[in-house]
């Protein structure tokens, strides 16, 4: 896509902005100008991602947060206001996955993580950067949630965090829309991210065994998640909000009654 500079000179916070999609998004948004918030657990990849994205000549500031933890969020809200850094655009993409388990072997503490980062860690991104957006009037945030929010799957935590998730982006759209800001959810399918494509390498995931799945037969990658991303934060979005775009290679539309 060509640098048109649609962010220049706004900020934008990215959670799990380290790796995998919240990194392409970063670089997105980078690469159009947009001075970057990234906020992960991963403190060495958020030091490799500093120093990646400042080659493009936009300011990075990194936090190293758990986003599961409101407090230290508060803190985090508190000194970028006083630093002057005001938010303007925000991808939600900190989350994890989950080992496959029955409803009687899922660990409870297991359920309850995934929860606490995939759900409660957007909900108090919310709470905190969606409403300054709204006492301002202006702002977009796009939520990453999953396809798996969509059918039933093994993932017992994770499925359901994510319906929740987009839940959440239609419910607080409703309540955002007279205010200027605008939320959405991206729903990616298998995307090919170092994490995967390492699992893959380690004989751990069947790359051959998923695409089988996947009507286009490949996956998609982390660039091409951005791109929706970037296009829902846009002004070419300026009507959209409250809706879930799938990115997935087909495999929702191809996961119905087959014969
Ligand atoms: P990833 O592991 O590369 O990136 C996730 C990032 O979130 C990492 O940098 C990780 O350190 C960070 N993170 C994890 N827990 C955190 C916490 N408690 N606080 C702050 N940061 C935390 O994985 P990814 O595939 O790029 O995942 C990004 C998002 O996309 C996730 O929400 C995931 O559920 C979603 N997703 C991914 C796929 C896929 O196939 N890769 C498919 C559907 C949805």
């Amino acid at each position: 896509m060509a640098e048109t500079h649609a962010f220049e000179g706004r900020w934008s916070l990215i959670t799990g902005g380290a790796s995998g999609i919240g990194l392409a998004c970063a670089q997105a948004l980078a690469q159009e100008g947009s001075a970057l918030v990234l906020l992960d657990v991963d403190a060495a990849g958020l030091a490799a991602a500093r120093s990646r994205l400042s080659s493009l000549g936009v300011a990075v500031e990194t936090r190293e947060v758990d986003v599961s933890d409101a407090a230290a969020l508060e803190g985090i809200a508190a000194d970028l206001d006083a630093r002057g850094v005001r938010v303007e655009h925000m991808v939600l993409a900190a989350g994890v996955l989950q080992p496959m388990h029955g409803i009687d072997t899922l660990d409870l503490a297991v359920h309850d993580r995934v929860w606490r980062i995939n759900y409660h860690g957007s909900y108090h991104c919310c709470r905190l950067w969606g409403e300054r957006m709204r006492v301002v009037g202006r702002g977009a945030i796009v939520t990453v949630s999953s396809v798996t929010a969509q059918r039933a799957t093994p993932l017992l935590a994770y499925g359901p965090a994510k319906a929740a998730l987009e839940n959440l982006t239609a419910s607080l759209s409703v309540a955002y829309a007279p205010h200027g800001v605008r939320i959405n959810a991206v729903a990616p399918g298998f995307t090919l991210t170092q994490a995967l494509q390492d699992k893959i390498d380690a004989g751990l995931r069947d790359a051959d065994a998923i695409l089988s799945q996947v009507p286009m037969g490949r996956f998609a990658t982390p660039q091409e998640i951005a791109a929706s991303v970037r296009f829902l934060l846009s002004d070419q979005a300026a009507a959209v909000t409250g809706t879930t775009l799938v990115v997935d290679c087909g495999w929702l539309a191809g996961s119905g009654w087959q014969t």
